[in-house]
């Protein structure tokens, strides 16, 4: 069986930039390197021609991989906050 030579395609790896706002993420697309689309992980919505038609980008999913990794860093930190605090967590 002759082995098939694939040139690997370059993974998608794209710039992702934080926002001020919560869960708003602005994720750089693949065709175009520079352009940068706005991506919100809470509301589930991304401003490229593709999610303007509703569909499920790759920026609306690495969007949220990237919101679900900061979700649960902040909760790391508060537990750490709360452990060096005495365990109690502070009334906000
Ligand atoms: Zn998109």
């Amino acid at each position: 069986m002759a082995r098939t030579t694939r040139t690997p395609k370059p993974a998608y790896r794209p710039h992702v930039k934080l926002t001020r706002t919560y869960g708003v993420y602005r994720v750089e697309s693949e065709r175009a390197p520079g352009t940068y689309y706005t991506v919100d992980a809470v509301l589930d919505t991304c401003d490229c021609p593709a999610g303007d038609w509703g569909k499920v980008c790759k920026h609306r999913r690495l969007a949220v991989q990237v919101w679900e990794m900061h979700r649960r860093l902040r909760m790391a930190t508060r537990r750490q906050q709360q452990e060096a605090a005495g365990a109690f967590p502070v009334a906000a």
